[in-house]
């Protein structure tokens, strides 16, 4: 297995000056990256991935917090499109951690020979469709350039991590760093006091871990999230028997819930049953693993309404039972947001580490963060010292990957200025007037892998009838793309997704336009409605 330390930009070297020519680019070796670039060859096409890292796996190659982990059972986060893959890996833990997710990735690499189509240590920094020619010329800050047909970009959902604008950063006078760019070499925290600032799901994880070795935390909330237990453990040889012989079972039963997890709501409403029966399922369902407690729960649970504002009371309780100090507890109980509203965290022994005497919880919303300082934090109240600052305040999603590449389409317009009031899309996947260009990484929902997989086949399926049937372009026709901003934005502002400042909806950006920045559609009718415009001859698509 190649070692993701040693990977090198050789692949595609080439003559300075020369253009290398590609039927097909992808950006990025992460998940759908890599199954792209697999894909594509597959149908015979030449494909180089261009990859900012040194090594594959994306989200899992950068974030190398320490507590990194899937919350969604591994066994649901593998490929699916290979068997012997699936009967050879074996998931080590229920919900997987970084490190073997990342080996998992670069076992993907190497069984099926994709790492010599990758150049690593390669950042596109543009990409210009000619119009003379109907290709991409892909610019990367090394100088390297390429040309093909087709662009896509799998960027990810949450790669272009984000740091508030505090003054002061850079006067610091100890490490820091952003979880999403985690040195490869770890950060020294033990004996010292850390700030960590942010409580999402990657500061849960990260704090739940670190509060063991540091000599004092000091965690920086501003919004108290709903955190749930993941009971993780190890699969043994027993279970993983099991696992191997159900993957059909398990994926099936992936593809028909709404965000791709192995897990099914209870048709009933919570309010239809009587309040002790509605706790008792509550409970039971508490006690089991992972997302299970929510979205095996009675339908509703994950509606705006009363069955939602119900279960966000049980775990507002389930909260306050666990920290003894009840101010703190208070602090930690969210109360300015719907359950279900913001991803929801899942932890293991999070709400512990609060009652540690080395761990203080700090209000920023009620005394804000004023400025970093050469010793450490400043807010409205106090000023805290520190030797190490993380920043664990999320990512730019969806949308800030790709504004970090200047990508240019037709008339010389910009995606960035396009996509300046929110996503301008059909179905995330191609914007009018950008030819040949698939934004992959816009069009993604739930479990991941299992929604990018039909996606990414979805795409190559089309590139393979755009080249079978010799046309030279293919773009969203205004018309689509029209209905389906339409679309997101009506349908959006219905699901519990956008009923939250988060990233889910871009207000966790300050300046960034406030629109629902994936689809409103479960995962199923993303499938059929995709496999409907493909039937029809890519209705919605302007094939040239
Ligand atoms: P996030 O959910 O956006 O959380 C960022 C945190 O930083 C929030 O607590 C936010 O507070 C805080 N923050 C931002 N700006 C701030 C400021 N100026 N002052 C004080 N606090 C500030 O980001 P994340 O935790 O990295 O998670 C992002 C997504 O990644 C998740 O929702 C999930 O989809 C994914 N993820 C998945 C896993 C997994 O699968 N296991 C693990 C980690 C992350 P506010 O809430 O007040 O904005």
């Amino acid at each position: 297995m190649g070692n993701p330390e040693q990977q090198t930009p050789t692949a595609g070297a080439s003559p300075a000056g020369e253009v290398e020519q590609f039927d097909a680019i992808v950006i990025g070796a992460g998940v759908t990256g890599l199954y792209s670039l697999y894909r594509l060859h597959e149908l015979g096409l030449s494909v180089r991935a261009f990859e900012d890292g040194g090594g594959v796996g994306g989200t899992w190659y950068w974030n190398r917090y320490p507590g990194c982990r899937f919350d969604s059972e591994s066994y649901t986060y593998g490929y699916s499109f290979s068997e012997e893959l699936l009967q050879e890996w074996d998931w080590k833990e229920y919900y997987s951690g970084q490190p073997e997710n990342e080996r998992y990735l670069n076992y993907v690499a190497d069984k099926f020979d994709l790492r010599r189509h990758i150049r690593f240590n390669s950042r596109v920094v543009s990409a210009v469709f000619d119009e003379e020619d109907d290709r991409w010329q892909v610019n990367l800050q090394d100088g390297h350039r390429a040309s093909a047909q087709f662009l896509i970009t799998s960027v990810g959902i949450l790669s272009a991590g984000y740091i508030p604008d505090f003054e002061g950063i850079d006067s610091f006078q100890g490490p820091w760093c952003h979880t999403g760019r985690w040195p490869k070499d770890g950060m020294d925290l033990a004996g010292k006091r850390v700030g960590v600032i942010g409580t999402g799901a990657t500061g849960v994880q990260l704090i739940t871990e670190i509060a063991k070795e540091v000599s004092h935390l000091t965690v920086f909330q501003r919004t108290a999230n709903y955190c749930a237990p993941l009971r993780n453990g190890p699969i043994d040889d027993e279970a993983q028997r099991k696992i191997k012989a159900s993957y059909p079972e398990i994926f099936k039963m992936c593809n028909e819930s709404a965000g791709s997890f192995m897990h099914k709501f209870d048709p009933r409403s919570a309010m239809d049953v009587s309040p002790e029966e509605r706790l008792e399922q509550y409970e039971r369902l508490w006690k089991e693993p992972g997302f299970k407690k929510w979205l095996s729960n009675f339908y509703d649970v994950m509606m705006p309404g009363e069955a939602n504002e119900d279960y966000a009371k049980f775990v507002r309780e389930k909260i306050r039972q666990r920290v003894n100090d009840p101010v703190v507890a208070e602090m930690l109980v969210p109360k300015d947001h719907m359950f279900g509203s913001k991803r929801l965290p899942c932890e293991s022994g999070y709400y512990e580490v609060f009652n540690q005497d080395n761990v203080l919880l700090v209000d920023v919303r009620q005394a804000p963060i004023e400025r970093i300082t050469p010793r450490g934090i400043k807010t409205s109240d106090a000023e805290y010292e520190l030797d190490v600052i993380i920043f664990a305040t999320g990512y730019d999603a969806v949308t800030g990957a790709l504004n970090k590449i200047e990508i240019r389409g037709q008339g010389g317009q910009t995606l960035k200025e396009k996509f300046a009031g929110g996503p301008r899309t059909y179905m995330g996947i191609s914007s009018a007037g950008f030819p040949n260009l698939f934004t992959i990484n816009a069009a993604s929902v739930g479990n991941f892998v299992r929604a990018a997989e039909p996606l990414v086949e979805w795409v190559s399926e089309c590139i393979r009838y755009v080249r079978e049937n010799e046309f030279t372009r293919i773009s969203a026709t205004p018309e689509a793309e029209d209905a389906w901003v339409k679309h997101v934005n009506e349908d959006g502002a219905k699901i519990l997704r956008t009923q939250a400042n988060s990233w889910f909806v871009g207000a966790n950006i300050p300046g960034k336009a406030r629109v629902l920045l994936t689809s409103p559609d479960t995962a199923p009718v993303m499938r059929a409605k995709r496999a409907e415009v493909a039937a029809n001859g890519y209705e919605g698509f302007l094939l040239e």
